[in-house]
């Protein structure tokens, strides 16, 4: 028999059938005017979705390679970057800017808590930063940053770029990159788009565009915005092959949210989220992020008392459900599961009955139906 696996971890997310089909089209020349005409509305539409008022660029590659561009592009050796760090993401900018021979200094918040904004402010007093980076999410600890608040903040730092690592956020957490002053922004496919690894989308705004310019030939190749710009403006030109399927995949994730409404979908996130942190609380996990600060596209979960990691992983994958495990300090103590991008109530549900039984197959015990009847109340209260 057939069984159907469904990965609730946090990325890549289920892949719904619209945007799945896209992958299995036959693919087209990069030259073919209909996928020109495909890839520039998805350029553009992704521009104004998110409010960027310089270039969008969705290219092949993952998370880590849009890290590396968006230092790349704002940075030359010797210059100082601020990295403020909610764990194992935000500490990934350490060893990008140690490799490119950048000065850089740490701020890391104790996992589950957040860098205060003053602290933020204090630092970036200190000396002139060419940029500061930031996870929006921060997929080890579930911690949501105060971004509206930074940026808010960095008015006072113009000098200082601000790059949001929307890796594990962009699409379902709330952003604006023009009233937040956020002059970089990145994410990859496989979280909120609801779209197969393999693709990233970097936003750079007029500022970051300027500052690429003043910074003269970089050494970076590939992800040098100046190679992609006139791409970009008119994809019928050529500087490496886009990833065609993956293209139409975004396009129609793209679609999918300017239908659905991009608010309606914030609040569908939220909503979803905090029901279904209530279940999990209600089954004895603990909730790692602050209930300040915690983020509504995924749940980062501390295990009870006496129930084992790997077997209750185990037990979730025989029922079809994959769930991940903790990082850094929280392996064997903590499971994270993702509820971004295009899933709904029903595979919450699935998600909460595979919880329940696979606790009682370690010998935990939970009463049937409870987390899926707290979390149902919880939507029916403040949903419908
Ligand atoms: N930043 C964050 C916040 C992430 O969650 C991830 C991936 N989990 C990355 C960066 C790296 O992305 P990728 O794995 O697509 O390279």
């Amino acid at each position: 028999m057939y069984n159907k696996k469904r990965v609730m971890i946090p990325g890549p997310t289920p892949v719904i059938e619209p945007i799945r089909y896209q992958m299995g089209r036959e693919v087209q020349a990069f030259g073919d005017p209909s996928f020109i005409k495909d890839f520039k509305e998805l350029i553009d539409g992704l521009r104004d979705l998110f409010a960027c008022n310089g270039q969008c660029f969705p290219l092949a590659g993952t998370g880590t390679l849009a890290m590396e561009m968006a230092i790349a592009n704002a940075t030359k050796a010797g210059d100082h970057v601020f990295i403020v760090s909610h764990g194992y993401f935000g500490d990934r900018f350490i060893e990008i800017c140690a490799r490119k021979k950048l000065n850089y200094d740490v701020l890391s918040a104790e996992w589950g808590q957040i860098v205060p904004v003053e602290d933020i402010r204090s630092q970036l007093r200190q000396k002139p930063y060419a940029a500061i980076t930031i996870s929006h999410v921060d997929t080890s600890t579930g911690v949501r940053a105060p971004i509206a608040e930074i940026g808010e903040m960095m008015a006072e730092f113009p000098e200082t770029l601000y790059i949001l690592d929307g890796v594990a956020a962009t699409g379902g957490e709330f952003v604006d990159m023009e009233a937040m002053n956020i002059d970089v922004m990145f994410t990859a496919s496989q979280k909120a788009f609801g779209v197969c690894p393999g693709i990233f989308v970097l936003w750079a705004n007029q500022k970051s565009l300027k500052r690429r310019k003043d910074l003269g030939l970089i050494p970076e190749y590939y992800i040098d915005y100046e190679k992609w710009l006139p791409i970009m403006q008119d994809p019928s030109k050529y500087f490496a092959t886009p990833a065609i399927n993956l293209v139409w995949a975004l396009k129609a994730s793209m679609e999918i949210m300017r239908s659905e409404g991009l608010k309606a979908r914030y609040e569908r996130h939220e909503l979803n989220a905090r029901a279904i942190q209530k279940a999990f609380e209600s089954l004895g996990f603990r909730v790692l992020a602050g209930a300040n600060h915690r983020a509504v596209t995924l749940s980062n979960l501390v295990y009870p008392e006496g129930v084992p990691d790997l077997p209750f992983r185990n037990a979730m994958l025989e029922l079809g459900i994959n769930v991940a495990g903790g990082l850094g300090p929280y392996v064997g103590k903590m499971v994270r599961v993702g509820h971004m991008g295009n899933i709904d109530e029903s595979d919450l549900t699935v998600l909460l009955s595979g919880f329940e039984t696979a606790l009682r197959k370690v010998g935990y015990k939970v009463e049937y139906g409870k987390a899926i009847g707290v979390y149902l109340k919880e939507i029916e209260a403040t949903g419908n």
